[in-house]
């Protein structure tokens, strides 16, 4: 059949190619690091799929020959069966599971069972030949050993579908959808099949372990899997020199010989600078890859310790404030004799001071308290209006301390928000009380109003040192204070924003800041969708 052998010599070439590149390839990966259990099975696979691969190609020079064709197809199965089994296995290895690995025994079993059946007349026999090659006829205990091969490429998707989910790890995650293609690829060629059943299909399906290698390798020369950026340097590196070797050896003329021989030691030099140069660029990407990881440890350790002695000094902080909060309000009130005006004026500044220190602690510890994951929120329906202007009534007397003017608009209605009414009345406070404390003179302007989407919308509006657009915007950050505010106002460690928006947020809200420059006053403001 002259039409048949002018495409097996073209297509056979196809799973022939593919059958010496991925054997090289699991040959190297084997030789490179056999303890580790990725690059055995790698082995092991890129073996079975190399015996699938040759045996077609030497199947399809025997589409004449049905006793040959059959033998060649046997020896095809001797590698096929196996693959399920091992791309299970891969997967069990790659997800890490331990609860898997009696199913991993179980899978193998199957294998050499159906090993063992290869040569049976009820797996394969017959001969089916086609257009663009030739196939034995499958058999009942065929289609048994094709729901083994489903079964077990089904599980071992999933294995990696998880693995992608569950690895917190951006370059595992991004190995993990390599492998998750290439399993897709070699799915694909289970096309290879339906010759079998007697349906004709252009051998594309021959392609698909070699495209599956490539992708792995691919995979690995960029996310590192089975470190075989080496290896397919190597690979590459000594192809080429076999090629130029080849040509030095059937050199046909001195001149040719000539040419040849020098030509080789080039490529040969180039190949061991090429590898040698990627060893190194690997050893000092794997240096600093560990050298991240300790700090990233310790600096998660000092956070964690940082967090906890917060915790603590703020909980020890907390009743002596208490205490002092008491006291100073009762001298204030007379209830230890009357004092003189000067002291009263003093003992009233000891009052303000510890109800800023009061509210700096309990910053620390919701701080400390969102870290954790432990911040509580009760909602409920309350009144904007009444809870901002208990806020500016609060600080009113602050800001009579400091001469300034403190205006109060309330909107015509009174806004009903869900919310938390205790941290949105911090919110509100260290709104008022930083446009207190950030203004020399002049006024704190409070107002709320209804927005044309529905929203209730609080500004705070000063005259005071106002920021620059680079300050406005860190200052929602942890532990961040504008540069010139420590001299300004020594307390105060710049938790108050940040708190404040991850408040604000939990209200499914927004804040934000807006200002003219330095000196120029700042404006903050607060949305909150309403109900
Ligand atoms: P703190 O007031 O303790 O520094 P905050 O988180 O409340 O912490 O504020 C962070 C920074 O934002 C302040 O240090 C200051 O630089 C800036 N800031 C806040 N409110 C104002 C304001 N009304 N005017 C000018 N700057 C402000």
């Amino acid at each position: 059949m002259p039409g048949i052998s002018i495409y097996t010599n073209a297509i056979s070439l196809i799973p022939l190619i593919g059958a010496i590149f991925v054997c090289a390839l699991g040959f190297l990966a084997f030789l490179k690091n056999r303890k580790f259990a990725l690059n055995r099975i790698f082995f092991l696979y890129s073996v079975s799929i190399g015996i699938w691969l040759f045996g077609t190609y030497k199947m399809f020079f025997a589409c004449h020959d049905a006793a040959k064709a059959l033998f060649w197809d046997q020896f095809v199965y001797l590698g096929v069966v196996f693959i399920p089994a091992i791309s299970y296995h891969f997967s069990v290895i790659f997800l890490n599971s331990k609860r898997q690995k009696k199913f991993v025994f179980l899978g193998y079993l199957f294998s050499f069972l159906f090993l063992s059946l290869v040569k049976s007349s009820l797996f394969i026999y017959g001969l089916f030949t086609y257009k663009w090659g030739c196939h034995t006829i499958a058999q009942p205990l065929h289609n048994a050993f094709l729901l083994f091969f489903f079964i077990s490429i089904a599980a071992a998707f999933v294995n990696i579908y998880l693995k992608i989910q569950r690895t917190t790890e951006i370059s595992e995650k991004i190995q993990a959808r390599y492998v998750f293609v290439a399993l897709l690829v070699l799915s694909f060629g289970s096309i290879a099949f339906l010759p079998a059943y007697k349906i004709a299909v252009f051998p594309f399906a021959y392609l698909s372990g070699l495209i599956c290698a490539i992708i792995l390798a691919y995979a690995v020369f960029k996310h590192h899997l089975m470190n075989i950026r080496v290896i397919s340097t190597e690979l590459f590196a000594g192809l080429i020199t076999v090629v130029f070797l080849f040509n030095v050896l059937l050199s046909k003329s001195l001149h040719q010989f000539l040419v040849s021989a020098p030509l080789l030691v080039l490529v040969t030099v180039f190949g061991i600078f090429l590898v040698r140069g990627t060893l190194r660029e690997i050893k000092v990407l794997e240096d600093l890859t560990t050298k991240l990881k300790e700090a990233n440890e310790t600096l998660k350790k000092l956070d964690q310790a940082k967090s906890e002695f917060i915790s603590i000094a703020s909980h020890q902080l907390r009743t002596p404030i208490s205490i002092i909060k008491g006291f100073s309000s009762m001298l204030q009130e007379g209830n230890y004799g009357a004092l003189p005006e000067k002291a009263k004026e003093v003992v009233g500044k000891i009052g303000t001071s510890t109800e800023r220190l009061n509210r700096l602690i309990n910053d620390l510890l919701d701080l400390s308290r969102m870290e954790g994951g432990k911040m509580q929120f009760n909602w409920e329906s309350i009144s904007l209006t009444d809870l901002v202007a208990s806020g500016a009534e609060e600080l009113k007397p602050v800001a009579d301390q400091n001469q300034l003017e403190l205006r109060w608009r309330p909107p015509q209605d009174k806004l009903y928000v869900r919310a938390d009414q205790e941290k949105l009345r911090q919110v509100i406070l260290n709104l008022i009380d930083n446009a207190i404390k950030y203004t020399l003179k002049g006024y704190v302007e409070i107002e709320l109003e209804k927005t044309k989407a529905g929203s209730a919308r609080l500004s705070v509006k000063d005259t005071g040192i106002g920021m620059d657009k680079e300050e406005m915007a860190l200052i929602f950050g942890k532990f961040v204070r504008g540069k010139k505010v420590p001299r300004l106002w020594t307390e105060g460690v710049g938790l108050g924003l940040y708190i404040a928006k991850k408040i604000i947020e939990e209200h499914k809200g927004k804040i934000w800041a807006e200002s003219q420059g330095e000196g120029k006053g700042s404006a903050f403001f607060v949305e909150i969708p309403m109900y």
